[in-house]
């Protein structure tokens, strides 16, 4: 069965009371996948990939567009909505608005979105709206030129002009992700908030992770979300806020504005009993947890020519293996893989 025609299969499932629901073993239900198109990526945050590294995957292990596909409709069928096109930077990627409209014609994806860094997105915006793109968040540590450069090794103002031309394309809303580092950036906060409010944008912010060495390296500039939230209410009238489809982020409202700020803290405080999400690597790799090892390789068996029933019950049986919560904390050299080859 090909991509295009599988539209009735879960109905058909439905109907033959088969439950094919992607339900973990402690009941959380899979309804989300984070789709890596590219390991690489044109900034080298110093917390994500080392400066030099050069160790990618080569392009015959990516995952074709049409394998890609084979695969998401297949999680389609089981019940994914939602979609979110990560990386490395997934504009690194050729003719990416080609499988966005692709991806955006499978029926049952109803919420698909993208992740980027925004160095290349003054390029794309208005060709990813066209291909049906819904939402999009952009990385952002900095709005001071030499400390930004300093974070990831690039340049501002192609970040601020890809930031213009989503707003002008119509995405709304553009999160504005924020990892938050003491001794590095936390003394932006204040003005992030700002620019956000006069930008119409949302704001997370992100606790540091320690995935690959360079992640475990920033732990040194670990801050707890809570300090930060405390900052805030000190400066700014905060009450707890809303957002649809908001996953693990919380969310507050910052009193007379529009901006909603929502707080990651997959340390401070994990929020993996609600996880509703696996992760699909560039190389066909299933990762069923960020934080931890487990993974099913689809990649061989696509290549094999595995058929769609087989390919569900894959599916079904690695979401059996998804485990409870990450020990970030407890294990923190457990990841050896860096960020940007699950997936952010
Ligand atoms: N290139 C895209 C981007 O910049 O958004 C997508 C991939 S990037 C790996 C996804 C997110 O992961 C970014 O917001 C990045 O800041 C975050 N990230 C990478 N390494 C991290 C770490 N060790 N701790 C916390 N966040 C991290």
């Amino acid at each position: 069965m090909n991509a295009y025609n599988h539209s009735g299969v879960r109905g058909k499932l439905l109907d033959m009371n088969i439950d094919k629901s992607l339900v973990d073993p402690f009941g959380r239900k899979i309804e989300y996948v984070r789709l890596s198109v590219t390991d690489k990526c044109d900034l080298r945050c110093f917390y994500c990939l080392p400066k030099a590294f050069k160790n990618f995957k080569e392009p015959e292990h990516w995952l074709t567009y049409d394998e890609i596909i084979r695969v998401i409709a297949a999680f389609s069928d089981l019940g994914v909505n939602r979609v979110r096109i990560t990386g490395g930077e997934p504009l690194v990627r050729k003719n990416l608005p080609e499988l966005v409209s692709r991806l955006h014609r499978i029926p049952g994806v109803n919420d698909l979105s993208l992740s980027t860094n925004a160095v290349q997105l003054s390029k794309h915006a208005e060709s990813l709206k066209q291909a049906g793109l819904s939402r999009l968040n952009v990385s952002l540590d900095s709005l001071d030129p030499k400390r930004f450069k300093s974070i990831t090794g690039g340049k501002l103002e192609k970040v601020l002009a890809g930031l213009q031309a989503a707003k002008m394309a119509g995405f709304k809303p553009i999160k504005i992700n924020m990892v938050m580092m003491n001794g590095i950036n936390e003394d932006e906060v204040n003005n992030m908030v700002q620019f956000c409010i006069d930008h119409d944008f949302t704001l997370r912010f992100i606790e540091t992770m320690p995935i690959g060495d360079t992640g475990r390296s920033a732990t040194d500039h670990y801050i707890s979300l809570d300090v930060i939230k405390s900052r805030l209410e000190e400066k700014f009238d905060m009450m707890s806020g809303v957002m649809p489809g908001g996953g693990p982020a919380k969310y507050m409202q910052v009193a007379g504005t529009d901006l909603r700020i929502g707080f990651i803290t997959p340390i401070s405080q994990h929020f993996c009993e609600s996880c509703n999400r696996v992760r699909l690597s560039v190389d066909g790799i299933l990762y069923l947890c960020l934080g931890q090892n487990d993974k099913v390789e689809l990649r061989p068996l696509l290549r094999k020519g595995i058929g769609d029933d087989e390919l569900r019950d894959v599916i079904l049986h690695a979401i059996s293996l998804k485990p409870e919560r990450h020990f970030f904390n407890d294990k923190p050299g457990q990841v050896v893989r860096f960020m940007s080859m699950t997936g952010g």
